[in-house]
């Protein structure tokens, strides 16, 4: 409904800029308005004019943002939310029901797995986390109330490479959907529905929106049935973002492309730096020749993006050290916007994890490369590592 820009035909870039954004019939306005206006006047009882009439249910800056975000991923519905997190909820309370389970990552995003194991469980729905790069564990792992296998490719932080297309088969098989956390990638790198997921699940306060100044989240589906039962439940549970929030994000879309390009390059500089450092004694990059995934990462990605790990040769305190003197590389949480941003996930992400099968290795530190002028990422490495 409004708007008639799927894109389909077109290049990604065009997509990112004009699917679901054609300029404001009202007013030729060419970027989509803000529509803060929560209730809309109906033509006679029950006559909406642009299918309209309360904001949770529908907006039309929200709509937009919708539907560019359908067009990206190649699904035909997309679907927003005031973060990530809600958008995962929202999407597991509509597919699975109490006594249902669920297989995911033994390294999945620090917050998907709390929502399942301390929100989720007491609904009744199991879950199992797994090594996703050995699929006889996931085979072992699916039980006959298995209703979702939980991918997310890259993995945070331990970039960690799941093969989509060979998850798909298998939850099929077993009667399950594949849903594909696809924040690290974006769509521009990689097309989760295209290799046979059913759901893909953003954050998009990560790299679509690209400048670390809104929270939100998304599904895309290709799956029409599906798309109308999570829209039912995105009214039904409320879980909706603003149209400001939609219009940041809408703003972010834009330069998506020439984004990524610039992480992917940046990356690829520090990551050659990062292996001649002495201080070094392990880079996680899927971009790799020797990562584990790389195959698989170069066969279903188009680049292989901006999160970059490295681990310490002498250990914890020299990993806190390098985030306490980085300078040009903030010390900060989350990922995914132009400015570089460098962290500890022992210490801060991945917390929580500590003594479970998610913890993650504490002379590790985790980069979000921006797109800031290499040269000056290298020096700010350079001093933080002497
Ligand atoms: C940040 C993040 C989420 C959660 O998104 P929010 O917008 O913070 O709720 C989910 N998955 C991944 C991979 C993330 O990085």
């Amino acid at each position: 409904m409004n708007g008639s820009g799927n894109g389909s035909g077109t290049g990604f870039n065009t997509r990112a800029i004009h699917a679901g954004q054609e300029p404001d019939p009202a007013t030729g306005a060419v970027n989509v308005p803000v529509h803060l206006s929560t209730t809309f006047k109906q033509d006679g009882v029950g006559g909406l004019r642009g299918g309209y009439e309360y904001s949770r249910s529908g907006n039309p800056t929200r709509t937009a943002l919708q539907e560019a975000l359908a067009a990206l991923e190649e699904g035909g519905t997309g679907l927003t939310f005031a973060s990530g997190l809600a958008a995962e909820d929202t999407l597991l309370r509509t597919v699975c029901a109490p006594g249902d389970h669920v297989v995911l990552a033994g390294d999945a995003y620090g917050g998907t797995f709390r929502l399942l194991s301390r929100v989720l469980s007491r609904w009744g729905l199991e879950h199992t986390p797994v090594d996703l790069g050995d699929l006889d564990a996931v085979r072992a792992a699916v039980r006959p109330a298995t209703r979702v296998l939980w991918c997310e490719t890259p993995t945070n932080p331990l970039l960690n490479i799941a093969d989509i297309a060979e998850l798909a088969t298998v939850a099929h098989g077993a009667g399950a959907l594949l849903v594909v956390d696809n924040t690290f990638a974006s769509p521009y790198l990689q097309r989760p529905l295209t290799l046979g997921a059913d759901v893909v699940v953003h954050s998009t306060t990560k790299y679509l929106g690209g400048h670390s100044d809104v929270v939100g989240g998304a599904l895309v589906t290709a799956d029409p049935a599906l798309g109308d039962e999570i829209a039912f439940s995105q009214n039904a549970m409320g879980a909706v973002n603003g149209p400001f929030d939609a219009w940041l994000v809408l703003r972010g879309i834009k330069t998506l492309g020439v984004r990524m390009d610039r992480h992917c390059a940046n990356a690829a500089r520090v990551v050659e730096f990062l292996q001649r450092s002495p201080a070094v004694s392990a880079v996680l990059y899927p971009g790799l020749p020797g990562h584990p995934g790389h195959e698989i990462a170069a066969r279903q990605m188009s680049g292989f993006g901006g999160m970059v790990s490295f681990r310490l040769a002498a250990g914890e305190e020299a990993a806190l050290k390098v985030c306490e003197r980085a300078r040009l590389f903030t010390l900060a949480e989350s990922l995914g916007g132009v400015e570089s941003l460098i962290e500890h996930p022992g210490r801060m992400t991945h917390a929580s994890a500590a003594g479970s099968p998610l913890e993650v290795p504490a002379d590790l530190v985790r980069l979000s490369v921006g797109i800031e002028d290499a040269e000056d990422l290298l020096a700010d490495l350079e001093q933080a590592l002497a």
